[in-house]
Order: structure tokens, then sequence, then C-alpha cells
């Protein structure tokens, strides 16, 4: 992608120069401009070009964060918060330059509340920091990105993961957030009550809002206790259509299946060999169930006769940890695998959804398309969501090659968003997807733009992400 075709935003060069000056005497230290830490920031998991930002912020407290914005809204300047970086279109870059706001020294866990099933973090938590703190109290926070991402990071993209079909997605799992705004005041958002309906969900506003419109520098998130039992494994078919198929009337008998991973035939290949997997080279679903003892044993019984009815199977499944641990890991690495099948090459991951009915469809047809235009494209999916995603393969200094993998986005996009489908079920917007806004959600794309003059007028909260310039 050349940088012109990104959204522009103009730089404030002396705005730039002020705050740098005014962030260096406050923060010290904890205050970088170094041209690796500052790369590093701006640094996208993909082909769009690095925009780094002028310096790099290390806040500890929500008013160090009142104060950055503060002088960042004074001067104009660009305030771009960062969590650990592994956003997937362009979401951190600086195309304006500007402050980076680096929220991993915010990563104290200031309370769990076990009766309530409820903990309140700081937004430099990552997933795996919080899991491992509720080890001993039986619980646990369900939402798993493939990274080990913030907390901060994780509401500000509404993320998911391979859990979501049972527990949700950041959307559901966050009762209240902390943010500071673009005037620099803070916002509280709600209480810790398991629901509400006191006026407009600023929750959920903020949830997805990829920091346009503040900075959250607090999270009361929903805990789920440690099922009973768990059991899983992987079931292969002749065809992804059929696993496909298996999937939709898995989800449409309501089986309450905790995770249901699509891994087509060359994903396969890639975990074979990267992750020493012993499953045969054909399309797959990597199945969980969660529940009492017998509870799990008869759901992946009846999951095994369902598979079976689509020409799949053995579906060969276990309770024992260790063997559990093993597949979910390959699958979590599903994108470092899949980046051996063409070494040197970079991985454009990219995500839609669809309604479930229309997963089959849509699967079948973008594999199709991959097979048409000769690229290869391994394609992994939240399936029981109707979410997957493609990781194209390409090499990133051959402009045909860019060219033929926008093409290919494109027409997937496309195609999601004609089956009444979304053109990103997970990843967000930021630079790579701003095209497609106006495409899916028409009008509404006014109404974000209203939302965010009347809450960041000045548009320094990354700009040049989610809104497109029309
Ligand atoms: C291998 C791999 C697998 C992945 N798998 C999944 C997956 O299964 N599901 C999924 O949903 N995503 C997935 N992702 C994408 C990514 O992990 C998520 O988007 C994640 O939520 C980003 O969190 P982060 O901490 O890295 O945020 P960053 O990348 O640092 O930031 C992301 C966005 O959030 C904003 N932001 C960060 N912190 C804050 C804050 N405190 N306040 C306001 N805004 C903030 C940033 O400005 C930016 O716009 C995957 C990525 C990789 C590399």
């Amino acid at each position: 992608m050349a940088l012109s075709d990104l959204n522009p935003v103009e730089r404030n060069e002396e705005g730039i120069a002020a705050v740098l000056g005014i962030l260096k005497q406050g923060l010290g230290e904890r205050f970088q401009t170094g041209q690796a830490i500052r790369t590093q920031h701006a640094h996208t998991t993909t082909y769009i070009p690095t925009q780094a930002p002028d310096g790099v912020a290390f806040p500890e407290t929500t008013a160090e964060v009142q104060e950055i914005v503060s002088a960042c809204a004074a001067h104009r300047v660009p305030v771009i918060a960062f969590g650990v970086g592994s956003s997937l279109e362009g979401h951190t870059n600086a195309p304006g330059g500007g402050i980076s706001v680096d929220t991993s020294r915010m990563n104290r866990i200031l309370a769990v509340n076990p009766q309530d099933l409820d903990c309140t973090v700081e937004p430099g938590v990552t997933r795996e920091d919080l899991n491992r703190h509720l080890r001993d109290t039986g619980l646990f926070f369900p939402i798993d990105p493939g990274a080990n991402a913030s907390l901060g990071g994780m509401a500000a993209t509404r993320a998911s993961g391979t859990n979501a079909v049972r527990y949700g997605t950041m959307r559901e799992n966050v009762l209240s957030l902390t943010a500071v705004m673009a005037d620099g005041e803070t916002l509280t958002t709600g209480k810790r009550a398991k629901k509400s309906s006191a006026g407009y969900d600023l929750t959920r506003l903020l949830i997805g809002s990829e920091g346009t419109l503040g900075i959250i520098t607090q999270l009361t998130l929903k805990l789920q206790g440690i099922p009973q039992a768990i059991s899983g494994g992987v079931c292969p078919f002749s065809s992804v259509e059929a696993a496909c198929n298996a999937v939709i009337a898995t989800i449409q008998m309501g089986i309450p299946v905790a995770r249901i991973e699509l891994v087509n035939a060359l994903q396969m290949r890639a975990m074979k060999s990267y992750s020493k997997l012993d499953y045969p080279e054909s399309p797959c679903l990597f199945v969980e169930f969660h529940g009492s003892d017998a509870g799990v044993a008869e759901q992946a019984e009846t999951f095994g006769t369902i598979a079976e009815e689509y020409g799949g199977g053995p579906f060969l499944w276990t309770s024992v940890a260790e063997e559990r641990t093993k597949l979910w890991k390959a699958r979590h690495d599903a994108y470092w695998s899949s980046l051996t099948l063409r070494p040197g090459a970079k991985g454009l991951s990219t995500d839609v959804c669809v309604p479930i009915s229309r997963f089959a469809e849509c699967v079948t047809q973008t594999e199709a398309d991959i097979a048409e235009m000769g690229l290869i494209a391994p394609i992994v999916g939240h399936a029981g969501d109707g979410n997957f995603h493609v990781l194209v393969l390409m090499d990133a200094d051959d402009p045909k090659e860019i060219e033929q993998t926008e093409e290919f986005v494109a027409r997937l996009n496309m195609r999601a968003i004609g089956m009444d489908g979304t053109c990103t079920g997970e990843h967000g917007i930021g630079q790579g997807k701003i095209g497609f806004l106006r495409h899916e959600l028409g009008r509404s794309v006014d109404i974000m733009r209203t939302i965010k003059q009347a809450l960041d007028p000045q548009n320094i909260m990354n700009p040049g992400k989610i809104l497109p310039a029309d």
C-alpha cells in the first residue's frame, strides 16, 4: 500500500517541537525519541508502511496520561495509544507524527472480586498476565486473540478470539472503562453492575474506537469460572465445505461449543511441520467443550455424530490437559507457522465475518478465488462465529504482488459485505480497511464522524484511522 493511499494527516511541526520539550521535562527517561523505539511503536504486522511517531511516552498513572494529552491538546499534536502493537491494520501508525502513549507501565491489577466475577485492571495488563494472576482463584478471563495483547488494546479494537463463540467478545466482557478524553479530562463509563439501562452506552462507544476518542486507563472486566471439565480434539474433513457445513449444523443445533475453529488444508500443512501435529493434511475443525465431566463427553459424542453426517472423522478427542494445550498452542501459532510456507514473504492477515448460514459459501468462494489468483494464502477461522482469516503470503517489494493482494482483499471484503457480513469481525479498521467502511455502513459513517468531531474537535486522538477522508 502506498503512503499516498492512506488517510493523510498534516504535520504540525511547531506544535510537535513544543510538546517534545514539555514531555522530556515532565517524564525524563520515560519519554524517548530514539529512531529505533519510535519505529517499533509504529510497527505494523503487515506490509502497510511504517509511520513513526516523534516520541514515545511511558506514563504510569491516569494523571500522567492526562498531562500528556493536555500538552498535545494545547499544541494540536496527535496522540496515539499503544498496547503491545499486535494490531494488524496500521492502527498504531502516526501519519501526522505526534506522541505514542505506551501503556506497558500501567500494568497493575487493581482489584479482583471473586463473588461478583469481575476485576479492575490498568490497560497495560496483558490477557496472559491477568490469567496467570487469576490462576488460583478458579476464575479466568476468556477473550484470547492469538497475540498476548494488552487489555486496553483489546478493548480499543473490540477484540475476540477462539472462545468468542461461547463467551462473547470484548463488547460483552467489559463492564466499565475509565478513559482520558481529547480535552485531557477523564470519563468513567459505568459501575460494576452486571447490567445497566442508564443512558447512552458510552462503554461500548469506546470499545472498538481504536484510540480515536480517548485513551483507556482502567477497565472493569467480567470473569468466568474455570470449567470443571474440558474436552477437545481435531476432526478432519474431505472438503472445506463439509467442515463449514458441520460447523453450521453444530451451532444451529445449539450445542454449547466453547471453541470451533476451521483450519484449511494448506494451514494444516504448515501446522503439521511447525507445531509437530500428527493429523491428515486436509481441512480440520479444532473443537473444545466446557462443562461437567458427563456434559463435555456427551457434547463431544454429539459433535462426532454430526461430523460423520458430513463425511468427517474420525473425531479424536481427549480430556487430558497437556494434549489439549498442544493443540491450542498450535492453533494460536497459526500465523507464525503459515509464514514458513513461503520463507522471506510478508504476511497480510485479513479477517471478515458473515452470518453463520453464509459461512460455507463465503469460505469456499474465497478458496476458489485464492486458487484462481495463484496466491499462497492459508485460511483459519473462528468458525462458530462465521469469522475467518486469510493470511496472504507475498513479496512486499514487488508492486505487482501488492496490487494483486489488494485486489484479493477488496474482493473478499466486498464478498463478505454482500453476504450481509462485515469487512472485519475482530481486527478493526485502522488504516487498512478504511475504504470498506462506507460500503458496509453507509450513512452511519457520517454519524461516527459527528461523534468524533464532538469529542475530539481538533482531531488529535489517533488521527487518520477508522474514518474515511470523504
Ligand atoms: C499472531 C496474531 C494473532 C492475532 N489473533 C487475533 C484474534 O484471534 N482476535 C483478535 O481480535 N485479534 C487478533 N490479533 C490482532 C491483535 O492482537 C488485536 O487487535 C489486539 O486486540 C491488539 O492489542 P494490542 O495491545 O496489541 O494493541 P495495539 O496494537 O498496541 O493497539 C491497537 C489499537 O488500540 C489502540 N489502543 C491501544 N491501547 C489503548 C488504550 N489503552 N486506550 C485506547 N486505545 C488504545 C491503539 O491506538 C490502536 O489503535 C492478532 C494479532 C497477531 C499478531
